[in-house]
């Protein structure tokens, strides 16, 4: 038996039946990190000498038969935008390269609390600011699929490590799509919760009203193993709201799950997209197996999906300008040697301390919401927000789920140049679940005979959580 191919509850009914230990699952984890991250680059920052002393104290709480949680000794690893206390926290930032967190963010705590093993923190782009991890101040995360191509991103960090065994499940935190782009492309389950459902408290600010925090997992119900840990309102963190419903009575195995009479969208601007001959194969391979499966699937009208890239870069970079004008370098955070007043120490410190991507952003915001323009942008484009989640919504009065692609393409090459603005118009299909902060899941397609497989995303209105994974289930369990 390969213990590091086992999923989360594989291993979780193995440490009940004694097959094996916490200890050496988790050194079994290690070893492989240590073999592979060399190559890959999932791993900024490990955990190592903690994550095996609780690994023996959880060991010795199954031994003692207590009650334990699903995720009790399950290898996990954390995106490093999210606070561990006592670990670095960089961002994948030069500005944060030695800032080790105080505290724990919300979501740690609570897997702590649930004993899961905290491996250490993975790569993303440098403040989940692009899609490929190639704008990471520690370099770009190869994909374990194929380590000529990215890992996608932001959150690519998080699905190399599950994809490349070197955790068992992974948080991310997913803007405009950084946790199911990622796994998309590394071909792993990858979900963001409706806003609210989890506490931002500990979580590094991107552009807040779009931020939620989400799960990657070898499968759903790995991937829901977690989420149904992390979810909760938080008085820390007053936009949270949590959801009950994602508590631990799912059953998988249940006729809960069937698609039968689903009913699904299909936004009509996409179908007549000109997409990659390959992802629209995919796509029409999955509306045929809804169709079988007794779902209802029809094409629906929603225009405004048309101007999302816009809309959301407008608001993002108005958000992301104003999030990270608290890197200032005086507490804490990089801080430039030579300078003769504080203005020079602000403006010198920032200047090496962000990327281009990073500053792009934060020119543009600042842009953007300049008194005389923000009535041309910033606001016309929250009017557009408006639109999309008010046609989203009505969508959702007749319909359970949109489907669509998670991304237009494959995998891009690591050595490919691509311009800004083409690798934001990729974001498409991700972005409408942030704007209107809906629920959104990535699931593979069986893979294809290049190693790779496309990923399928499902959405379903806010807080129906529950039903979009149990759908999202019955869709896993057809293509098996
Ligand atoms: N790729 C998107 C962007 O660059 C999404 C990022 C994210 O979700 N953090 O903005």
């Amino acid at each position: 038996m390969d213990i590091l191919n086992l999923k989360a509850r594989e291993l979780a009914e193995g440490y009940r039946n004694r097959d094996f230990s916490v200890e050496e699952v988790t050194k079994e984890y290690f070893k492989n990190i240590k073999e592979k991250n060399g190559e890959i680059n999932a791993y900024i920052s490990l955990n190592e000498e903690n994550a095996l002393k609780e690994a023996k104290e959880v060991d010795e709480k199954f031994r003692n038969r207590e009650e334990l949680s699903k995720i009790a000794g399950i290898p996990i690893s954390i995106k490093d935008n999210i606070a561990v206390k006592d670990l670095k926290m960089t961002c994948a930032s030069k500005i944060l390269e030695n800032f080790v967190s105080p505290y724990d963010a919300e979501v740690v705590r609570k897997i702590k609390a649930n004993d899961g093993i905290i491996l250490g923190k993975v790569n993303l782009d440098e403040f989940a600011m692009g899609a490929s991890t190639k704008t990471s101040y520690f370099g770009v995360t190869k994909n374990p699929l194929n380590t000529k191509l990215v890992s996608g991103g932001s959150s690519g960090g998080s699905a190399a490590s599950v994809a490349g065994n070197m955790a068992a499940i992974s948080l991310g935190t997913d803007t405009g799509g950084s946790v199911r782009q990622p796994s998309s492309f590394c071909g792993t389950v990858g979900m963001k919760p409706t806003y609210g459902t989890v506490s931002r408290f500990g979580v590094s600010s991107m552009a807040n009203t779009f931020d939620q925090v989400g799960v990657i997992g070898k499968d759903v119900e790995d991937m829901q193993s977690l989420l149904s840990i992390i979810e909760g309102r938080d008085e820390k963190d007053a936009t949270s709201v949590g959801n009950e419903s994602l508590k631990d009575n799912f059953d998988f195995n249940n006729a809960e799950n069937s698609l039968k009479g689903i009913k699904v969208a299909i936004p009509k601007i996409y179908l007549d997209m000109n997409l990659d001959k390959d992802i629209k194969g995919e796509f029409n391979k999955a509306i045929d197996i809804l169709l079988e499966n007794g779902a209802i699937v029809e094409e629906f009208n929603i225009e405004s999906l048309k101007y999302v890239i816009e809309t959301y870069h407008i608001l993002v970079n108005g958000e992301i300008a104003s999030n990270l004008a608290r890197f200032d370098s005086v507490i804490y955070g990089h801080r430039a040697e030579n300078f003769s007043n504080i203005e020079e120490m602000y403006r010198k410190s920032r200047r090496e301390g962000f990327g281009n991507e990073v500053k792009r952003r934060i020119m543009i915001g600042t842009h953007i919401l300049s008194l005389d323009l923000a009535e041309d942008y910033y606001y016309k484009a929250l009017k557009v927000r408006g639109i999309i989640k008010r046609d989203m919504e009505n969508m959702f009065k007749d319909y359970d789920l949109m489907l669509c692609p998670t991304y237009p393409v494959y995998p891009f090459e690591i050595n490919r140049e691509m311009s800004a603005v083409e690798i934001y118009a990729g974001d498409l299909f991700t972005i409408p679940a942030n704007m209107a902060g809906c629920p959104s899941i990535s699931i593979p397609m069986p893979k294809k005979e290049n190693g790779l497989s496309v990923g399928m995303e499902f959405t379903a209105k806010r807080f129906k959580d529950r039903e979009l994974i149990n759908a999202a289930h019955a869709f896993e369990r057809s293509l098996r």
